[in-house]
C-alpha cells in the first residue's frame, strides 16, 4: 500500500514528538507499506514566524511572508527525516517545489495548479520513505508560495490524489470525527464513518481536525482520508465517498454554531430585484449570508431575514440602514445560534425534522428559523439554549449508543 500520512503542529510539537512520529512512521514502513509524510510546522512556530515580520511593520509583503513561513514546515521536515535516518530508514526530506508543487500566485492563499510526483515516486522506488514539508508549493516564476493557515491538510490530500495514495492518514490530538461536540454533550461518540458532505456539513466538529478545503479536495479527488491521533492507536474516523452503510444511520452528528446574527426585514417592498439588491450590496461588503428566509407578500409587502456571522452583525445594519425607503422596519438579533442536524440518512427517511422540532418543542424552545438541504436540518434559536439543544437532539437520536 502507498500511505500518505500528515502530522499536524501539535504532533510534531517538540523533538520528542517528532521522534514519536517517526516510531510511528517505522512501524508503518516495517508493515511493508510505502510512506509519504506530510508535516506542518512545530505548533506555535507559524504564529512566531509572523510575530517576528510585525516586529518590522504591520504590513510585512506576502511574499516575503511566504519565504518565512515555508521554513517552518522545512524545519520538521528536516529533522523527522534525520531522525528516521538514525533508526536506521532510509528517508529524504522535500520542500514543496521538490516534491513537485505549483501553485498560482496567490501569496499566503495559494491554490494548487499541479502536482509532478515524479521525485517522489523515484525516492519511494528507491525505498525511501518521502518527508514532504507541507503548506507550500512555488509559482510559475519560482518564488515560495503558502497555501493559507491549516494547509498542510491540502498538500497531503494534494499529494495523495498526485500520488494515486491509496489513503491519506491525518493526524492529529484529536482521535476523529465526534458526533457532537464533547465539551458540550459528554456522551458524544467518535464515528467510525463519515461522508465528505456530511463532514462538510459538520465542519465545526472537525475544524480542529481537518481543514475543510482539504476535505474538498478530497472529495473530489476521491482520496479515502482518515482522521486519527498521534498519541493513540485508536481507528480513528474514515472520511469517504457515502455507501449504503451510511445511509442507515439516520443522523450522524449535531452541531453548534454560536457565531450567529439574526436580520429581519418587514415590510420590504415585493418587487422584482429588491433582494438582487439587497444581498448584492452586502456581498459587495464581504458579508457573508448563510440562511434566508422570505415569505409570500401580501399588500405590496415581503418580510425577508437572514443570518450573518456575528462579527459581520454591525455592519450588516450599516448597509440595510441604505434601504429604509424599501423597508418598514427592521430587528437585528445577535444573541441568536444555529443548531444543525446532519445525516445522509435523511435521504431516503422521513421525519428527520419532525423530530428535530418535536425536541426543541419539548423543551420549550422556540424555533426563529429553518433551513434544510438533503442533508441537513438548521434551526435558528434563541444562543441561551444552545447547548441544551444539541444535549436533547444528540439524545433524541440517539447517537450516544
Ligand atoms: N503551519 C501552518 C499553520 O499553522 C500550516 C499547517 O499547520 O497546516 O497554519
Ligand atoms: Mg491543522
Amino acid at each position: 500500500m502507498l500511505v500518505v500520512h500528515k502530522y499536524g503542529g501539535t504532533s510534531v510539537g517538540d523533538l520528542d514528538r517528532i521522534e514519536n512520529v517517526a516510531n510511528r512512521v517505522a512501524k508503518a514502513r516495517e508493515a511493508g507499506n510505502d510512506i509519504v509524510v506530510v508535516v506542518s510546522a512545530m505548533s506555535g512556530e507559524t504564529n512566531k514566524l509572523i510575530g517576528y515580520a510585525e516586529h518590522f511593520t504591520s504590513t510585512p509583503a506576502k511574499k516575503e511572508l511566504d519565504m518565512l513561513l515555508s521554513s517552518g514546515e522545512r524545519v520538521t521536515a528536516a529533522l523527522l527525516s534525520i531522525a528516521l535516518q538514525s533508526k536506521g530508514f532510509d528517508a529524504v526530506a522535500m520542500t514543496g517545489r521538490q516534491a513537485g508543487i505549483v501553485t498560482d500566485d496567490t501569496h499566503t492563499y495559494a491554490r494548487i495548479e499541479t502536482i509532478d510526483p515524479t521525485a517522489m515516486h523515484n525516492a519511494i522506488d528507491e525505498g525511501k520513505v518521502v518527508v514532504v514539508a507541507g503548506f507550500q508549493g512555488i509559482n510559475k516564476d519560482g518564488s515560495v508560495t503558502t497555501l493559507g493557515r491549516g494547509g498542510s491538510d491540502l498538500s497531503a490530500v494534494a499529494l495523495a490524489g498526485a500520488l494515486k495514495a491509496d489513503q491519506c492518514e491525518i493526524y492529529s490530538d484529536v482521535d476523529g470525527i465526534y458526533t457532537t461536540d464533547p465539551r458540550i454533550e459528554p456522551n458524544a461518540k467518535k464515528l467510525d464513518t463519515i461522508s465528505y458532505d456530511e463532514m462538510l456539513e459538520l465542519s465545526s466538529l472537525g475544524a480542529k481536525v481537518l481543514q475543510n478545503r482539504s476535505v474538498e479536495l478530497a472529495k473530489k479527488l476521491g482520496v479515502k482520508l482518515y482522521a486519527k491521533s498521534s498519541f493513540s492507536d485508536n481507528e480513528g474516523t474514515l472520511i469517504s465517498e457515502e455507501n449504503d452503510n451510511m445511509e442507515e444511520v439516520l443522523v450522524s452528528g449535531v452541531v453548534l454554531d454560536k457565531n450567529q446574527a439574526r436580520v429581519t426585514l418587514r415590510g420590504v417592498s415585493d418587487r422584482p430585484g429588491i433582494a438582487a439588491e439587497i444581498f448584492t450590496k452586502l456581498a459587495s461588503e464581504n458579508i457573508n449570508v448563510d440562511i434566508i428566509i422570505q415569505n409570500v407578500g401580501t399588500d405590496g409587502a415581503t418580510n425577508l431575514g437572514f443570518t450573518v456571522p456575528q462579527s459581520e452583525h454591525e455592519n450588516a445594519k450599516k448597509v440595510m440602514a441604505g434601504f429604509d425607503h424599501d423597508i418598514e422596519g427592521m430587528d437585528f438579533d445577535e444573541h441568536v445560534c444555529k443548531v444543525s442536524v446532519v445525516g445522509v440518512g435523511m435521504k431516503s427517511h422521513s421525519g428527520v425534522a419532525a423530530t428535530a422540532f418535536r425536541v426543541l418543542a419539548d423543551n420549550n424552545i422556540n424555533i426563529q428559523m429553518i433551513s434544510t438541504s438533503e442533508i441537513k436540518v438548521s434551526m435558528v434559536i434563541d444562543e441561551k439554549y444552545g447547548e441544551l439543544a444539541i444535549r436533547t437532539l444528540h439524545e433524541a437520536y440517539e447517537l450516544d449508543k
